[in-house]
């Protein structure tokens, strides 16, 4: 890396080399808190898409990657594991500067990031074939779980390492190569994370990151022919595009996109955990997290009451520099984003809805150059408004009382999203009853926003296609071969099929 006038200049990580874009162009990095330019990133071309791609393959069908036993491949991903650790703090950071979380957060996802690896890595030589008992026993028939090649991913820029793990642990483990695009916006820390990377001793080419635009690298990426599969994290919309692309090649696809989370508080639930969960579901990273609770259903009984307690809640948010521990909000990332959010509460309010915190920018010279929107909460809405329906990526709450549970399940259901869901109940039956008929693929009772390295996670409806993490994820990078072994010396009719 170069450094030029305080602003780092960073370099792709293309067959275990630093190199620049081909045409030596930049974009830059902008720390949404201060409003400055901070990095130059390589801005990446189709050419530098096709050196990724060509040294991940050729790292794929080399001698050196294919002599890594599983259990070599997973002593490397715990070693990578531990450099991770070690570095957590200075990863966290520039995660910081990128996207304007909290660094507590972020820290937090560095903190959580090896548990991934580890165990993948510990997976890596658990994945087994298996003997099938066919009805023909003079053949031997066995299955091989075998990797798919070369994978895509793309990522986007609210939580860029930890996303990236998500995919790259899985599909190394399972024995591919990578060629990884992280978010325009937030391209740093996925390029120290190469630094890091090459010091563990993978071949050259396993593991390579190429920067640049949406439009035109994540688009050349996902279209290219030597990706056998794309595993991608970004808005819904994006996600068709992508899907599109690599169906043109056949491609696998695994898509983690948005959501529009119910969070349901029944009036039996201990609603001092239910704040803090609602508060943390919608309020947390400034509601850019594709689990954002961003709708809450009250049951009318303490419907005013608990609003209350969630508006007064919202108001006393302390807003600021994300670095700084007594911060609990930090800016939006983009501007785009920012007017977004801004859109969607001024649509929601000619809808109809009344605002009871927030609703704007703040005014306060303190935070007057960074990308800030108070925390807001919506009254007056019902659940066919857009606010309800489409996902805003903001601190943005939509408030609906309901009678019974009947009622609720239609309206948390009744969104093109199914990503996760909050259950605040005291009642053992109602919060199982409740967990089956929510269509997400992930439903909290009486906690939100946990993940784990070892339980699978995704969407269900236009949330997403596949799963990450636990032992689902390992399978969505590798194919079964059946293997048949005919034992027996009979030679059999050439023009009739063997079963
Ligand atoms: P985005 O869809 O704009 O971008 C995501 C990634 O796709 C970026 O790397 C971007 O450069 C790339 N991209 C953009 N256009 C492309 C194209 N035409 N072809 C290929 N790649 C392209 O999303 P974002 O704004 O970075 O992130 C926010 C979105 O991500 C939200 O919708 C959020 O819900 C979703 N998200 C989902 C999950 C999940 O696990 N389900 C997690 C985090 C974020």
């Amino acid at each position: 890396m170069k450094e030029k006038n305080d602003i780092k200049r960073y370099q792709m990580y293309i067959g275990g080399k630093f190199v620049d874009s081909l045409d030596e162009s930049y974009f830059q990095s902008i720390n949404p808190f201060s409003g400055e330019v901070w990095a130059d990133i390589p801005r990446g071309g189709k050419e530098d898409v096709d050196k990724a791609f060509q040294a991940a393959r050729e790292c794929y069908e080399s001698q050196e990657w294919r002599a890594l036993s599983p259990t070599k491949r997973g002593k490397l991903l715990r070693k990578l594991a531990e450099a991770i650790e070690n570095n957590a703090e200075h990863l966290a950071k520039i995660e910081t500067r990128d996207n304007g979380k909290l660094y507590k957060e972020m820290l937090a996802q560095l903190k959580a990031i090896p548990s991934w690896f580890e165990y993948y890595a510990g997976l890596a030589d658990k994945v087994e074939g298996s003997v099938i008992p066919l009805d023909r026993q003079s053949v031997f028939n066995y299955t091989l779980r075998e990797p798919l090649g070369v994978i895509a991913c793309i990522t986007p820029w609210n939580s860029p390492l930890l996303l990236a793990t998500w995919k790259v642990a899985p599909a190394l483990a399972a024995g591919n190569t990578v060629v990884l695009k992280p978010s325009e916006y937030t391209s740093a820390s996925t390029l120290e994370l190469a630094k890091i990377f090459n010091e563990v001793g993978f071949p050259a080419g396993t593991l390579n990151m190429v920067t640049g635009y949406g439009h035109t690298v994540g688009d050349v990426l996902s279209k290219h022919p030597l990706a056998n599969k794309v595993a991608f994290t970004g808005g819904t919309e994006t996600g068709r595009k992508v899907a599109t692309n690599a169906a043109s090649h056949l491609a696998g696809v695994t898509l983690e996109l948005g959501g529009k989370s119910p969070n349901i508080v029944f009036a039996d639930a201990d609603l001092d955990a239910a704040e803090a969960g609602v508060i943390a579901g919608i309020f947390a990273a400034s509601g850019q997290t594709c689990i954002a609770g961003s709708r809450l259903f009250i049951e009318r009984s303490i419907a005013d009451e608990f609003l209350n307690r969630i508006v007064d809640r919202a108001k006393s948010i302390k807003l600021g520099d994300p670095n700084e521990p007594e911060t609990q909000m930090g800016p939006s990332a983009t501007p785009t984003q920012l007017k977004k959010i801004e859109e969607y509460v001024n649509i929601s309010v000619d809808e109809g809805a009344k605002v009871l915190a927030g609703g704007e920018q703040p005014k306060e010279p303190a935070l007057s150059k960074g990308l800030f929107f108070y925390p807001t909460v919506l009254t007056e809405v019902n659940n066919s408004m857009r606010i309800c329906q489409e996902e805003v990526f903001g601190p943005v709450l939509s408030v609906i009382p309901f009678d019974s549970e009947e009622e609720v399940v239609k309206m948390a259901n009744d969104t093109e999203f199914g990503l996760g869901a909050g259950i605040w109940t005291n009642n053992l039956k109602k919060s199982h009853r409740m967990a089956r008929a929510i269509e997400s693929g992930t439903v909290w009772i009486n906690t939100y926003r946990a993940t784990a390295s070892n339980s699978p996670f995704g969407g269900y409806k236009n949330s997403g296609l596949g799963r990450e993490s636990g032992l689902d994820a390992i399978y969505e990078y590798m194919q079964t071969k059946s293997v048949w072994v005919e034992l027996s010396d009979e030679i059999s009719d050439p023009f009739s099929i063997r079963t």
